[in-house]
């Protein structure tokens, strides 16, 4: 799973909108060497990259969506999703417009670390 170009680039437009990208590792090696960290279990509130954070809540979303087959190639999460639900009814029985995906899966994620990062004091909490 990897996400496109185009999506990839509005994750980290909506990171630096949100005032984070400070947080994000400086390249794709420390950002490896922060999930190794993770997976080590010693990861502290230092080691948060919310891109990568963000990138894996959509992967798992994604995964709990549209099963393991996103794990065979180079499928971009967000545009799996696009081709599945446009025009499916949402939860509140609108169709599903491209707009709207894009800020559930963009959107949402960045929202919930931006969340995330004020609750952990990375960033100051906004009234
Ligand atoms: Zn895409």
């Amino acid at each position: 799973m990897k996400p496109c170009q185009k999506h990839w680039e509005k994750l980290k437009a909506a990171i630096r909108s949100r005032g984070l990208w400070h947080l994000v590792a400086a390249d794709g090696k420390a950002a490896m060497e922060n999930v190794e960290t993770d997976l080590r279990g010693r990861a502290d509130d230092r080691n948060y990259d919310p891109l990568m954070a963000c990138f894996f809540m959509i992967t798992s979303r994604a995964l709990d969506m549209g099963g393991l087959y996103l794990m065979t190639g180079d499928f971009c999460p967000v545009c799996e999703a696009l081709k599945h639900r446009i025009g499916v009814p949402d939860e509140n029985g609108s169709p599903c417009t491209e707009e709207g995906e894009e800020s559930y899966w963009i959107d949402g994620p960045a929202d919930a670390a931006m969340r995330h990062c004020q609750e952990i004091g990375l960033v100051p909490k906004v009234q």
